[in-house]
């Protein structure tokens, strides 16, 4: 990954190099290792910008997000591909957010979809407002942001669920004739939909590092732990090594006793590069 500041207290901006194209509104699973369960991150930047933010909260007792605020650029950090149909089009919207929820409707503001949005955006602060200068600029009146504490000037006061419930939804652009979208993204919404999605952790979400391992240069046991994150059999990890260190295999392809999907697998996460990997590592 390449850059990891804390925006304000307890919320990261977390950011990787594109490797994929992806519609905004998706999301991706990410780990800060294949052996951690994963979680998911809607992606918070542009669909044609070079690097992916995501944004995420540092939950204290979490499991991965602890992991995630430590991370230092150049460390590994293990991505998916980009999924979920969460997904807007050219024309009117309502869109609504808390906190870090904001993400998606982020990611389709910077793709470029404006016109005709409307953004009702909630927080606790003005400053926990993600992005709110940008949304701003953009939207003029259509941007409708609530604080519930410490409320100030041209701001509503309360949460987003009261000021959607106090005021008329203000109407769409008279040219517009199509029905209106309300997007509901509140953080709410995470823990209950998170039980279900659990189960396409690790073993059914292709993970990808954001830089392919190198296999050249790992050790019997390290070599087991990928044979684990691969769905192979613990005997592979040893024909992995006869092939690395005494068949001089400079191709996945080449190892041609692994299980028959093993060298696609692997491709997706490892490449074999002897020249890059460190001298006498004693790996016998
Ligand atoms: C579709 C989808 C999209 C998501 N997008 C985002 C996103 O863009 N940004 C983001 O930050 N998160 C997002 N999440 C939530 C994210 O996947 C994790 O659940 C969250 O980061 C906590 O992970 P953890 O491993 O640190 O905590 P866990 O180990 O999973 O949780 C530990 C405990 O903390 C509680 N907890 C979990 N989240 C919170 C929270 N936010 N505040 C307080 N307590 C909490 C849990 O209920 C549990 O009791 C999304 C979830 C889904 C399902």
């Amino acid at each position: 990954m390449t850059a990891n500041p804390q925006v304000v207290p307890g919320i990261f901006r977390l950011s990787f190099p594109r490797i994929f194209d992806f519609v905004p509104g998706q999301l991706v699973a990410l780990t800060t290792d294949p052996l951690v369960p994963v979680r998911f991150y809607s992606i918070a930047s542009g669909s044609g910008e070079p690097q992916v933010d995501i944004l995420f909260d540092l939950v204290p007792q979490g499991l991965l997000t602890p992991r995630l605020a430590r991370l230092a650029p150049g460390d590994t950090l293990y991505v998916s591909p980009p999924f979920g149909r969460f997904v807007d089009s050219e024309g009117p919207s309502f869109w609504v957010a808390a906190g870090t929820g904001v993400a998606p409707f982020l990611s389709m503001l910077r793709s470029g979809l404006r016109e005709g949005k409307t953004l009702v955006q909630g927080s606790r602060t003005v400053a926990g407002l993600l992005e709110r200068g940008l949304f701003a600029d953009a939207l003029r009146e259509r941007y409708l942001p609530c604080c519930s504490r410490k409320t100030p000037k041209g701001y509503s006061p309360g949460r987003t669920t009261e000021w959607l419930t106090t005021n008329p939804l203000p109407p769409f652009p008279a040219s517009s004739s199509a029905a209106a979208a309300a997007w509901w993204w509140t953080r709410g919404t995470s823990s209950s939909a998170r039980g279900p999605l659990r189960k396409y952790h690790r073993g059914n979400i292709l993970l990808t590092p954001v830089m392919k391992e190198n296999l050249f240069g790992k050790t019997i046991d390290q070599l087991s732990a990928v044979a684990q994150i691969a769905d192979l059999p613990r005997f592979a990890a040893r024909q992995m090594c006869d092939w690395l260190y005494r068949k001089d295999a400079r191709s996945l392809s080449a190892m041609t006793n692994l299980p028959r999907r093993a060298p696609e697998t692997l491709s997706e996460l490892y490449d074999i590069e002897p020249s890059a990997a460190g001298q006498g590592d004693g790996i016998l």
